[in-house]
């Protein structure tokens, strides 16, 4: 019996794999350090505990409206007021199983058969393989000359008449670069000059650091609302990656259509969890600057003690809780020997570069404990040391 053509084509998610591996050992008694999954270590937010609590004892426990509860559309809404003077009406609105159901539901929207989506490599794990589940073709716009941030010239040596949309990560995953202003304005315009849609994944856009401002890409271009879905959540921002609730803002034919497919794949979110998400976003304000200053601090020390490894050259990432290392110049150049060696050898699980696009980088999640990060770093250059010492 055959498997279909679509799924021989599609990897697994590295991200989760290395995730489920780390886990795997450390729950066989391996002293393992994971810097591997991008998920805050932080419990969610008190008032969001509150709120899934008070949402089982009331007995909301079934199905809602399948785009989600008007509760936490109009939470969302009240949120992109505030926080970016930008107003969408519920209709404009969906809320599901996390960002992830998200991206899925609008590349299935947008993309025809052999319709080109341009990603921005290094590029999240997902993105490449959503497109593939659609049947489109990525194609990457290499952003590793340019400090990780896209260029016009780039995009234009990648467009072609099948290109039908973009997808943006800003704060990036894996990078850590913050797109500024100008670049948003250019891409926004390239977006009009050919008619494509742009998929602006902003998950991370609370995890911004020292002097550096996140720009939202409407806030940069409000000219192009109608050809662009923000994507959202509060995995990152609320450290609520368990109760899977994202979310996306766009125009309503394209998030009434979102919906359509939604209602015949995971239906509604999780009851439960859109009332605890409701909870943080209306009621967790400080815990998500609380978190986003830990997280600062975090990335200072794992930057810092990264540079002190021979080999290693590490610029301060902007944003998210990644550090993107270029581990060409070490004695293991390859990142996926190096992964596997280093996870074999010392318990450290990193994320290969190769995952992201990228070969020849590692990816290192600071969403861990402060220990945990100065001990990881220890073992790196232990590590390092005993490849050069041969
Ligand atoms: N976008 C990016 C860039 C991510 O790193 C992630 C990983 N969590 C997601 C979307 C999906 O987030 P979730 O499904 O947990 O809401
Ligand atoms: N997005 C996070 C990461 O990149 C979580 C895992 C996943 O969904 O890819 O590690």
């Amino acid at each position: 019996m055959k498997l279909s053509k679509r799924v021989e084509k599609i990897q697994p998610s590295a991200t989760l794999s290395v995730l489920g591996i780390a886990k795997k050992l450390k729950g066989e008694g391996y002293p393992v350090l994971s810097f591997s999954a991008g998920e805050p270590d932080f419990i969610s937010p008190k008032s969001a505990l509150d709120a899934a609590r008070d949402a089982i004892d009331r007995g909301e426990t079934h199905y809602t409206i399948n785009s989600g509860i008007p509760e936490l559309k109009n939470a969302v809404a009240g949120y992109y007021s505030r926080r970016f003077g930008l107003n969408y009406e519920t209709s404009e609105i969906i809320i599901s199983s996390g960002a992830k159901p998200v991206v899925y539901e609008a590349l299935q929207t947008l993309v025809d058969p052999g319709d080109e989506v341009l990603v921005f490599a290094p590029a999240w794990v997902s993105y490449v393989e959503q497109i593939k589940m659609s049947d489109g073709r990525p194609i990457a716009v290499d952003t590793s000359e340019t400090g990780f941030v896209p260029t016009v010239e780039g995009v234009e040596s990648k467009l072609s008449p099948r290109t039908v949309g973009m997808i943006l990560n800003s704060p990036n995953n894996p990078t850590g670069a913050v797109y500024d202003e100008a670049t948003l304005k250019a891409l926004a315009r390239l977006a009009e000059e050919n008619d494509i849609w742009v998929i602006f994944d902003e998950i991370y856009e609370r995890l911004v650091y020292g002097d550096t401002k996140f720009v939202n890409i409407l806030n940069a271009a409000p000219g192009i609302r109608d050809r662009v879905i923000l994507i959202n959540g509060v995995s990152k921002t609320f450290c609520m990656t368990g109760w899977r609730i994202g979310y996306a803002l766009g125009p309503k034919r394209l998030i009434t259509k979102m919906g359509d497919i939604q209602s015949h794949f995971t239906s509604n979110a999780s009851s439960i969890a859109q009332w605890a998400a409701v909870g943080a976003i209306e009621g967790a304000e400080d815990d998500a600057e609380r978190c986003r200053s830990r997280f600062a601090k975090r990335r200072d020390i794992l930057v810092s003690l990264l540079n002190g490894i021979d080999g290693l050259r590490i610029e301060s990432p902007a944003g998210a809780f990644y550090v993107f290392a270029d581990v060409r110049n070490t004695p293991i150049p390859d990142d996926i020997e190096f992964c596997e060696r280093l996870l074999s050898e010392k318990f450290v699980a990193l994320v290969p570069g190769a995952a992201f696009l990228a070969p020849g980088f590692v990816r290192i999640s600071y969403a861990c404990g402060e220990d945990d990060i100065r001990e990881g770093v220890g073992r790196i250059e232990d590590f390092l040391k005993s490849k050069r010492a041969r």
